[in-house]
């Protein structure tokens, strides 16, 4: 049973999840004391394979809710986490409920979940054993976990961030490259980076008018030419859905599919899910 192509029905939800900016500044302390009390939350966004027009995995998406009431933006407060020192304690709470969450998924579809990590994890020595030991913990297959990186970490010096993601993909965890094509890409770093799995276009390719296509069919030809797979970011309407099928992009991920819901939505959002195809392919 195709879907007719139209937005997810799970809008209604993000009005508590959605990342807004709130007009006065949080302050670290405030972040310090919400992880201390395990305030932070996660939002999941499906991510859908172009193919079948299934759920192949959901991107954990960090949400901190303050206690007056106000969602505090991650554009907000991740830099925050990593200028304070807070990001290891942000990243390992994230990661560890994302793992216990998927778990419970595979009863109902087998679902892969999608962390985000940022370069200052990876440069820590025991994120290689800390991330093995919390999957293990509750007995996730590897394969299942993904990890999403930027660009940056391929530009890091040191060797060893290069060698804790190698390790990663060694023990069957898959690495994304996210917002591809907006930080300091060089074709080079995927040559010296063979671990890395897949591409996801950042959303602002998708968003421009003109010129953003060539953009996203170089990042394809890119993926084909280094056996990479290839998702894109911000699908927010029948149009691109189907041009980014017929672009040969394998995954996608944006409003058009779902909005990032509540972790309790998750389950009913697997259980309903009828494949979503573009409408000129549906028969
Ligand atoms: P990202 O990893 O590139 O995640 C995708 C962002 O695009 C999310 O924003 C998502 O809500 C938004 N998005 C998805 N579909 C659409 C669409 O169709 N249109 C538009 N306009 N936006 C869409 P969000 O949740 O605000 O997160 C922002 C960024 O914060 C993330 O970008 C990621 O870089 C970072 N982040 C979030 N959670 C974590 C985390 O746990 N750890 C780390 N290190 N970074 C995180
Ligand atoms: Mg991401
Ligand atoms: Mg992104
Ligand atoms: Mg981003």
């Amino acid at each position: 049973r195709a879907r007719q192509g139209r937005p997810g029905s799970y809008d209604a939800v993000d009005e508590a999840v959605r990342g807004d900016v709130t007009g006065r500044s949080n302050t670290a302390g405030e972040l310090r004391s919400a992880l201390r009390s395990r305030g932070l939350n996660i939002a999941y966004q499906p991510i859908i394979n172009l193919r079948t027009g299934r759920i192949v995995a959901m991107e954990a998406l960090a949400r901190w809710t303050t206690p007056s009431g106000a969602a505090v933006s991650p554009d907000v407060f991740i830099p925050m986490a990593e200028e304070s020192g807070l990001i290891g304690e942000l990243g390992a709470q994230i990661l560890t409920m994302a793992v216990r969450d998927a778990a419970t998924w595979q009863s109902i579809a087998p679902t892969g979940v999608r962390v985000n990590v940022s370069a200052h994890e990876l440069r820590t020595r025991s994120f290689y054993s800390d991330t093995m030991r919390t999957i293990d913990k509750v007995g996730l297959d590897p394969a299942l976990l993904g990890l999403e990186v930027t660009e940056s970490v391929l530009l890091e010096e040191s060797s060893e961030a290069a060698e804790t993601l190698g390790r990663l993909r060694l023990a069957g965890i898959s690495l994304m490259l996210d917002d591809f094509g907006t930080g300091d890409s060089s074709l080079s770093h995927l040559q010296r980076y063979p671990v890395i799995d897949m591409l996801k276009i950042d959303r602002s390719f998708l968003e421009q008018e003109a010129g953003g296509e060539e953009i996203i069919r170089a990042i394809i030809g890119l993926g084909r030419a280094f056996d990479l797979k290839v998702c894109a970011e911000g699908v927010e309407n029948a149009t691109q859905h189907s041009r980014m099928v017929e672009l040969g992009c394998d995954f996608a991920q944006g409003y058009y599919f779902a909005r990032p819901t509540t972790r309790e939505m998750v389950p009913k959002m697997l259980q309903a899910w009828a494949p979503f195809l573009p409408v000129s392919t549906q028969v």
